[in-house]
């Protein structure tokens, strides 16, 4: 506000200094406007230092001046300056990040709010077979085409990556997982995943080989044994006592090989041939009828509908891999709990979906176990899951059946409070 005032006193001094010269020579108004030029031309000086200044060299100190002009001078170069450091700094920034992406071996796309590709990484180059002056600014899926990874794309729910085969090398194989960041914009990344695949390939084959293998022998020996066993009454006690031992583990041991039999068709197949529409109430009905033979009515085995018939949706779906997953479900709510319980099959739906329930009123299961009961193996009481026949893979079998339908399960169960297995499908396989 001291140098606006000074700067004005300036112009007051220079117009009266002006008028009274014009006053001592008869013409005063000659005089202030003599006065008033002068200021303007010392202006317009200082106005056209600034410009050769902010266009020449912007980078060099500035011009020297008095009073205002002297001040905006140093002002601008200080605002100059700083921004100069920002914008080094913002760029040394942005090139670490550059460098840093660059070393990763992942691909890294950046995807702008509609999925155009704005800049991707040089491993993307080599995986994806992204080209620069191509493919800077198309829409993702226009380089990426698989329909799994379209459907992927656009249904947003990235929680989970997803495995394709490469878009430049069929013997490869990618997994790419979709991150959000910013105002809507994405982070596509890839990694190659080929050697672990393999082994996972290896692994599958290897199970399914040793059991196929195994299969024919346990049939043999199984034979035999039955045949034994009709003889038992006539051998010593002893004999007849392991051979008795010897038929309960190898139909044991056939059970374990049926069960890691189906498992590894579950894991290889695609599955979905020959899913058809099946009306699930028939198949509980079915399935109840099979758990109240298993437990000899030591259980009481009921089905519910939740709708009235004329309102029932059929369910599309593979009934061969159904009836093996619920009857599952339904076999182990009979081993599982104490004789004098109700099982409950129901089914139901809504707009949401539809829904498979095996419900049953037996010890229920601590929430610790609950998380692991898919795993393979895991039993939550080993020696009793042995001595009720259990291999360990049943729930197993389950999640794979339901992965093959699109559909998830829900277990709910607390101790005492009995368990309550549930089978989600999609709205998408219920069919009128
Ligand atoms: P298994 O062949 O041993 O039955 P599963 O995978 O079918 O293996 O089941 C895993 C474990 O879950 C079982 O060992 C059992 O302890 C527990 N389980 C399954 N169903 C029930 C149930 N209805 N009530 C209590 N525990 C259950």
């Amino acid at each position: 506000m001291r140098l606006w005032s000074r700067e004005l006193w300036h112009l007051v001094g220079l117009a009266a200094l002006g008028t009274g010269l014009g006053g001592l020579l008869g013409a005063w108004a000659p005089g202030l406007a003599a006065g008033l030029g002068v200021t303007l031309c010392i202006h317009l000086y200082r106005l056209r230092a600034l410009y050769r200044w902010l266009t020449c060299t912007p980078r060099a100190e500035p011009p020297v001046a008095p009073g205002l002009w002297g001040d905006l001078f140093d002002r601008l170069y200080r605002y100059q300056k700083g921004q100069r450091i920002t914008r080094n700094r913002l760029r040394a920034t942005l090139e670490r990040i550059q460098q840093s992406s660059e070393a990763m071996r992942e691909s890294v796309v950046m995807l702008d709010r509609h999925g155009d590709i704005e800049w991707w990484n040089s491993a993307a180059t080599d995986m994806l077979g992204l080209v620069t002056v191509h493919d800077r600014g198309q829409h993702v899926t226009n380089l990426l085409r698989d329909p799994r990874f379209v459907r992927y794309f656009f249904a947003c729910d990235y929680a989970e990556p997803l495995t394709l085969v490469s878009p430049i090398d069929e013997r490869s194989i990618l997994e790419y997982q979709v991150t959000r960041y910013g105002d809507g914009e994405r982070l596509l990344m890839a990694r190659d995943v080929t050697r672990l695949h393999r082994l996972e390939q290896m692994r599958r084959d290897f199970v399914a080989n040793v059991s196929h293998e195994l299969r024919t022998p346990l049939t043999v020996l199984a034979g035999y044994l039955e045949t034994y066993g009709d003889l038992a009454d006539t051998l010593p006690p002893r004999l007849g006592r392991g051979i008795g031992q010897m038929q309960a583990q190898t139909s044991r041991m056939q059970n374990l090989v049926n069960d890691l039999l189906l498992l590894s068709r579950l894991e290889i197949d695609q599955g979905g041939e020959d899913h058809a529409r099946l009306e699930p109430v028939a198949l509980l009905e079915r399935i109840a009828g099979e758990a109240r033979a298993l437990s000899g009515d030591r259980h009481r085995v009921t089905v519910e509908v939740e709708c009235a018939a004329s309102d029932r949706p059929a369910l599309l779906a593979s009934e061969a891999e159904l009836q093996s997953a619920i009857s599952n479900l339904a076999f182990n709510a009979v081993r599982y709990t104490p004789e004098g319980s109700q099982l409950v099959l129901r089914w139901r739906h809504d707009t949401s979906g539809g829904f498979i329930e095996v419900e049953d009123d037996g010890e229920g299961i601590a929430p610790e176990h609950i998380p692991r009961l898919t795993e393979r193996f895991y039993r939550v009481d080993k020696s009793r899951s042995t001595a009720s026949g259990g291999t360990g893979l049943g729930l197993a079998i389950v999640k794979h059946v339901l992965l093959r339908h699109d559909a998830s399960l829900e277990i709910e169960s607390s101790p005492g409070g009995g368990a309550l297995f549930r089978c989600v499908f999609a709205p998408a396989r219920l069919c009128r």
